[in-house]
């Protein structure tokens, strides 16, 4: 069997594909077909050296990126990651995914992604300091508010982003929305560090709506969820599930998991003393005096979702592929009946068939929202971040956050009257596949577009 040389990029690329050619997409368009081989290279992918200092002062390097993949809908928009497995295989996966993400925002955003193999952990403020310094001294060249807009992703939060849009400034001399997730004070939108998690769980609450045939705000209230990860996405998914009446169930880092034991489950303080231990770049394991053993099990190694037990919902908050197929079967043994992604990518290819085809089979169906869907208000909010950036203004929270809501709204919306309108099942009374109608929806919106522009004919 010949490998892959770039294995998260091809599975971005089948997934998309294997969805698009499972649905009546390239009979009713089928010029869209040969633009698949066009709309898979990115425009342009930047690689350079990243050269810093560290505190014993010693001369350090690392692999800096940026793949601007897209920018038919806008100018290019998306993280930046920092962790020691970034390569290019997997900022073009990231990339890609974001540009069809993007597009289902409904916003004037293209797609791209960038990072470095710089791990940030046990590194010190002024050595996180002077290597985003180092990093914007080239990257500055190839972004602007017209042309480039990164933000963070992991390893990348407000600290970061902070130090980067100082040495954007210093080095071209402008101050100007370059960069999302900034401060309040220099520049940021409210929401936006809410925005992935409030997003993700608003997209579930329509899901749910939608899945149970009703217009309550209850939707929630009672309901088992077994979160995965506990960075910025997981932390604000949970504290809105807490305040919406549902019992989270779990959360991890890279080193275990919290299962609750009981029908209690994470309360707000114990998010807070989470979100402190990540601040300070501690593991979870680090809070024993909050995760007391007649509450919690710690799992080392684990992922939640073998351990959760009963569950209805499971959001997968961590890294790309953290569902497998076992894990996946696993969750609807155990009752999940609805997987949204705050992660991308967070399921496997095998998660993903286990989780379509139970769809299909099961009486009462289930519900698989992929990353590109879910995950999508953090973009959004950037997005709006830009908008008020460009008019010099700031929007009050409650502003934000109902656009973010109709933003997600919609969202759901158009997976669901897309994938009817491109299915190719059978029985139509079969629950609409959101994972189809999110790759087609953002797909066909790209595509529409870079056909008007001439880039694709
Ligand atoms: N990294 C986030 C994502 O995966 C946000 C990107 C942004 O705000 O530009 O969508």
């Amino acid at each position: 069997m010949v490998r892959p040389s770039e294995p998260e990029f091809e599975q971005a690329y089948n997934e998309l594909l294997l969805t698009l050619e499972d649905s009546s997409l390239f009979q009713k368009k089928p010029q869209f077909r040969k633009l698949l081989p066009v709309i898979s290279v990115p425009e342009r992918v930047i690689q350079f050296r990243v050269v810093w200092e560290n505190d014993a002062g010693e001369i350090q390097v690392n692999n800096g990126f940026r793949v601007q993949y897209n920018s038919t809908l806008g100018p290019y928009k998306g993280g930046l990651r920092f962790h020691p497995s970034v390569n290019l295989s997997i900022l073009k996966f990231l990339g890609y995914e974001q540009t069809f993400k993007n597009a289902l925002t409904g916003l004037s955003m293209g797609g791209g992604k960038g990072g470095s193999d710089f791990d940030p952990k046990g590194k010190s403020d002024n050595e996180i300091r002077r290597f985003c310094d180092a990093f914007m001294r080239e990257l500055s060249r190839h972004i602007g508010y017209n042309t480039d807009v990164p933000a963070g992703d992991i390893g990348v939060g407000g600290r970061e982003i902070g130090f980067l849009f100082g040495a954007f400034k210093r080095y071209r001399n402008s101050w100007e929305g370059v960069l999302t997730g900034k401060g309040l004070s220099w520049g940021g939108s409210l929401i936006r560090p809410e925005a992935t998690g409030y997003g993700l769980v608003y997209f579930v609450e329509r899901m749910l709506q939608y899945a149970l045939k009703t217009d309550s705000k209850d939707v929630f209230k009672g309901k088992r969820v077994a979160l995965s990860g506990s960075g910025n996405v997981a932390q604000y998914a949970a504290l809105k599930l807490i305040d919406l009446g549902a019992i989270v169930v779990s959360l991890s880092d890279s080193k275990g998991t919290y299962v609750v034991k009981g029908d209690e489950g994470f309360t707000t303080a114990e998010i807070a003393a989470v979100a402190d231990a990540k601040l300070l770049h501690r593991d979870l394991v680090s809070l024993t005096s909050t995760f007391v053993e007649s509450k919690f099990t710690y799992h080392a190694g684990a992922r939640p979702w073998t351990l959760v037990g009963k569950v209805d919902i499971a959001l997968p908050c961590a890294t790309q592929n953290e569902v497998s197929g076992a894990e996946a079967a696993a969750l609807v043994a155990a009752g999940c009946r609805y997987i949204a992604e705050g992660s991308n990518m967070g399921s496997t290819m095998e998660a993903i068939d286990v989780f379509e085809s139970t769809r299909r089979s099961l009486p009462e169906g289930i519900w698989y929202a992929p990353g590109k869907a879910a995950n999508c208000g953090g973009v959004a909010v950037s997005g709006l971040e830009m908008a008020q950036n460009s008019q010099r203004v700031s929007w009050t929270r409650e502003e934000v956050d109902r656009k973010l809501f109709e933003i997600m709204s919609t969202c759901f919306d158009v997976c669901v009257e897309t994938a009817k309108e491109y299915s190719i099942e059978d029985d139509a009374s079969k629950l609409p596949s959101i994972v189809k109608g999110a790759n087609i929806a953002g797909f066909i919106k790209v595509a529409d577009a870079m056909t008007n522009l001439g880039d694709f004919y």
